[in-house]
């Protein structure tokens, strides 16, 4: 195995157990060291930091084993496993509860790696291209599992690997083949896309706040901005709300939200979906239409570049529900920003009902899941951020 040496104390994030060799750090690589091979990693002074998959580009060293110790020819196994067992721990595989995020890069201690369960099929994404060439490896180690009894493998990096790799990952099955997509979440049934949605398929990251909006669902008007697969209407339909309106400006996730309405609440009129722009939609909505309205966009700052103009965002599309939401409301406001941090959100947020007038006050702060975890040397990890407010 090659080896890259790091500057003088460089070392110091890695000993604190943080999984990533910036490029900068690197005092000597090989000429020959290829993308997406595993590489040993050592002090200037020369001792064994680590080992893991080397890229190209800042972050050139992605660790899966910290110390001198090989990897073990059954690693995906082990690691996939105990994977397994957390959740399983965290009771999150049951007869009424399906899908759930099996394997959250950092956070289970396999970087550049994402694996939602639907059911019997798993959905692998690569971040990295040394997970990309080890994907049949993981393919068959989550087979293994037994106690998992995932029968197909579904390879889905077409868009999440480094575009400059030239890697021309497929997406396709890598074992099995497609038998079914309908998953369930806390008893609610979904039609998992995961060969035409977005990301996996199907945002599990948000199953609790979904249980949470449940609970405040009887007798209000709900709207549920941003809505995608409808995850958040058919909890709030379970919940009793009085009538549900969802908005997203793609036609397809206006079809998956409307396929997942009729699977749990068929021949139900209190749902419509609307397949408009939310800023037009709500520069067009009457006042007080609605007393529970959820706002889940998209990133509006996937990098730092983007940063101050995703705040912008955040606060403009707050101050537009805050200046439409009938007194007494509830607002649910996420940001699934990794670099907004959850002060930076908050912030917007309080500007927006700073200039809307309104008095506001937070009830919850939400997160993500536990089927989500932070590995707590590697705070990056940490993305989603939700406020529950209370608008009078
Ligand atoms: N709340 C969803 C996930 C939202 S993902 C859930 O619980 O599963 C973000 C969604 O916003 C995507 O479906 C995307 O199509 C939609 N979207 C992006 N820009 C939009 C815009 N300007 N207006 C309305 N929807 C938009």
């Amino acid at each position: 195995m090659k080896t890259i040496r790091l500057k003088p104390r460089k070392e110091e994030s890695i000993l604190r157990r943080h999984p990533w060799v910036f490029s900068g750090a690197i005092a000597t690589l090989p000429d020959d060291v290829e993308e997406g091979e595993l590489v040993k990693v050592v002090s200037a002074s020369g001792d064994a930091l680590g080992t893991g998959h080397y890229q190209i580009g800042s972050i050139a060293v992605r660790l899966l084993q910290f110390g001198d110790a090989d990897i073990p020819f059954d690693f995906f196994k082990q690691r996939l496993a105990a994977a397994f067992r957390m959740r399983l721990a965290l009771g999150l595989i049951r007869d009424d509860n399906n899908c759930f995020r099996l394997v959250h890069g950092e956070g289970d201690f396999l970087p550049g790696l994402v694996i939602d369960v639907y059911g019997d099929t798993a959905v692998v994404q690569a971040h990295s291209p040394g997970m990309h060439f080890e994907r049949m490896k993981i393919a068959r180690a989550l087979t293994e599992i037994s106690e998992a009894r995932i029968r197909n493998v579904y390879y889905k990096s077409e868009t999440t690997l480094p575009y400059k790799a030239q890697l021309d990952p497929q997406n396709d099955y890598l074992i099995g083949k497609f038998d079914g997509n309908i998953a369930v979440e806390n008893g609610l049934r979904f039609n998992i896309d995961w060969l035409r949605g977005q990301k996996t398929g199907f945002f599990v990251d948000q199953r609790e706040n979904r249980s949470l909006l449940e609970k405040f669902a009887k007798g209000r008007t709900v709207l549920n901005m941003f809505c995608y697969t409808g995850g958040f209407s058919v909890y709030a339909m379970r919940g009793g709300a009085l009538k549900v309106d969802s908005v997203d400006s793609s036609s397809k996730a206006a079809a998956l939200t409307d396929a997942n309405i009729r699977l749990n609440f068929p021949d139900d009129s209190r749902h419509t979906t609307h397949a408009v722009d939310a800023f037009k939609f709500l520069a067009d909505m009457g006042k007080d239409a609605y007393d529970l309205i959820i706002l889940d966009p998209p990133a509006f700052a996937k990098h730092r570049s983007a940063l101050k103009n995703g705040l912008i965002g955040y606060r403009k599309l707050n101050a537009k529900a805050f200046e439409k939401i009938k007194s007494g409301g509830i607002l649910f406001t996420f940001s699934c920003s990794q670099v907004v941090t959850r002060e930076m959100f908050r912030l917007a947020v309080f500007t927006a009902a700073a200039q809307s007038g309104r008095k506001v006050r937070i009830l919850y702060q939400l997160t993500q899941p536990a089927d989500h975890p932070v590995d707590i040397s590697h705070p990056e990890g940490e993305y989603l951020k939700g406020l529950v407010l209370y608008v009078e």
